[in-house]
Order: structure tokens, then sequence, then C-alpha cells
């Protein structure tokens, strides 16, 4: 994936630029090599990764071992052998996850998006049939923000706190901040903020910021008025333009019409990016867009954004693009 004859390990020795490169790293197995990579932290570490691979358990069937049929507790018991609990192995393992990405960036802003998977991929996790609804669109279903402040996923979303306060608080890795995913209303961003502080995780304590993802066309229309729950937008750019042209961005069908550079989009992109400046506020993107796109990069930059978190393999590509565009 990354060629590590490149000698331009660190950011001193790359052209300067005027918004931070940030990497998107969810595997934690990978985190010390990228850190090869010049880079200013991470953009987005997906929380999904650290569940599917390290824990592959839906945590409400670990909050209910109890209840559950005989042969999916004991295919967990074989899993969490070793552990103080059910939830003490849900929680330790995201600690493990996470504390292994924030160690890796010490030095660096490490954004951890709380989990997203939708409910058809949660079914997927061992004993996750039990507790997922089945949805026509899951993708526009039981996700985000949603979930976390619902009576049933409240609980699980919990874990996902207890774990985050550990890492800051206990272990000290206050380059750790938060990211909140999919926020439909105001209202539910005001929630969600009530419930992370309800769980020990208080925006501005010991540092701590509060991003939220500018992924759906509400989010920009309605910019100032999220932007006052949170320490600033990261703009998830695969949703945003699935929602904005109403196309799935799953479907081969439709996919020629997936383009973050539409006019539409880029509209978006625009109010959200102002009102962030406006109000002072960090505002980067860590959707596919600038991956794939260097002169969306570019554009970007020009709009004043704070930074763009890349794929780690298009990091120097990018990089050197802009800065000869820069240049021009
Ligand atoms: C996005 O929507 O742009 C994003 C980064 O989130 P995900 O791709 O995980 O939905
Ligand atoms: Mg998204």
């Amino acid at each position: 994936l990354i060629d590590f004859e490149v000698q331009t390990n660190s950011v001193e020795s790359m052209p300067e630029l005027a918004f931070k490169v940030m990497m998107n790293v969810g595997n934690p197995d990978r985190a010390f090599s990228f850190t090869q990579m010049p880079n200013e932290g991470i953009g987005l570490a997906r929380l999904e990764f650290i569940i599917n691979r390290m824990i592959g358990v839906h945590p409400k069937a670990l909050l209910n071992m109890n209840s559950l049929p005989r042969e999916i507790s004991q295919a967990i018991q074989e899993r969490i052998a070793g552990y103080a609990s059910p939830v003490d192995f849900y929680v330790d393992k995201l600690v493990e996850g996470i504390s292994t990405l924030a160690v890796a960036f010490m030095d660096q802003p490490v954004i951890v998006r709380m989990s997203d998977f939708k409910s058809n991929e949660y079914a997927n996790l061992l004993g996750g049939k039990l507790y997922e609804p089945s949805e026509e669109n899951p993708m526009l279903g039981f996700r985000g923000a949603s979930r976390y402040v619902s009576d049933n996923f409240r609980d699980c979303f919990e874990l996902e706190c207890k774990a985050l306060k550990r890492v800051r608080d206990e272990m000290g890795l206050t380059n750790v901040e938060i990211m909140i995913p999919f926020v439909r209303t105001v209202g539910e961003a005001a929630e969600v903020i009530e419930l992370l502080a309800k769980n020990g995780l208080k925006r501005g304590e010991n540092g701590l910021r509060v991003i939220m993802m500018c992924e759906l066309p509400t989010n920009a229309l309605l910019a100032e008025e999220f932007l006052e729950h949170f320490d600033g937008f990261s703009i998830g750019s695969n949703d945003l333009t699935q929602l904005t042209l109403g196309l799935d961005r799953d479907s081969g069908i439709v996919s020629h019409l997936f383009d973050e550079r539409d006019p539409a989009v880029k509209k978006l992109l625009t109010m959200a990016i102002d009102a962030c400046r406006k109000q002072n506020k960090y505002v980067g993107i860590c959707g596919q867009g600038p991956s794939d796109h260097p002169d969306l990069a570019f554009w970007l930059m020009e709009q004043g954004i704070s930074s763009v978190s890349l794929n780690p393999d298009s990091v120097l590509d990018t990089w050197f693009f802009l800065a000869g565009e820069e240049t021009k």
C-alpha cells in the first residue's frame, strides 16, 4: 500500500500547505507503520474496524449474557475467556484498539468516531440478529446519534464512552478527540452532548474536543445551530454526496453519478466551511472525496478548510499535487 522507500517521513520535510494533512486510520495493527507517512494526526478513526476485527460480538449480547440461546452464549464464552466479565471484554478491547492508535500518533490529534454501523452491519456481529431491527434502508435507518440516544442502544453507547474516558482520563491519552456521526436534528445534537457529559466526557473538560460529522444536507443548512453544540465539523463527503444527490453510495447502477464535486455538494461544503470559520471552529473533511480527487482537495484549501484527512496511500501524491498547485 505504501512505498516505504520514500524518505519523506516527517512533516518538516514536506512542502508547507495552508491546511493540515491527516489520515484515515482504523486498524490499530497498522497504526505504527502509518506514522512513517508525513502526517498531522488521524482525522477519522472508525470504531467499526476495532469492533469488527477485535471484538466481533454485539454489545447487547454481552450485556445480556444470561438470556442468550445456549449456542450463542457458548460461542461468546470462548471469545471472552480471560476477561473479568463480558462487558469488560468489550470495553477492554475498545481501550486496547483506541489507545494503540493514540500512542502511535502521540503528539497529534486522533479523532475517534463513535460507532456508525448500520443495523444490517450490527446484525452480522455474534448475537446481533437477536437485537437488530430489519430495515428496508439501513443507510437511512437506525444509525449514528439517533441510535446512541435511543432506549434500545444507550447502554451500548455508554460502553464506548467508558472506553474513551479510560483512554483519556486514566491513561492520559488526551490527544484522543471524539466525533459523532449522522446527527439528524439539532435536538439530537444537544441530547448526545448531554449523554456524553453524563458519562464523564464533558466538552472542554481536560481539553476534550467533540466534533460533529457534517454529512447530511441538514447539517450544512443549519450549520450555525449544530455548531453551538460542537467544537467543529468534519465533513463526511461520502454520506453528504449520497444524500444530496439522492443516490445509494453502494449501488453500482448509479455510481457514475456519484461525484463529490457536484455543484450542489460544493455549495453545501462552502456553507459548512464558512459557518465553522465564522465561529472560529475546526473544519476538516474525512470522506473519500479529496483522496480520490486532488483537485477537490485544492478547492477545499481555497475555501479555507483547516484539514483534510486522506487515505494513507494517497497522502504523498495529494500533498505534492497541492504544493504544485499552490505555487502556480
Ligand atoms: C462519510 O460519510 O464521508 C464518512 C467518512 O463516513 P462513512 O464513510 O464511514 O459513512
Ligand atoms: Mg458517513
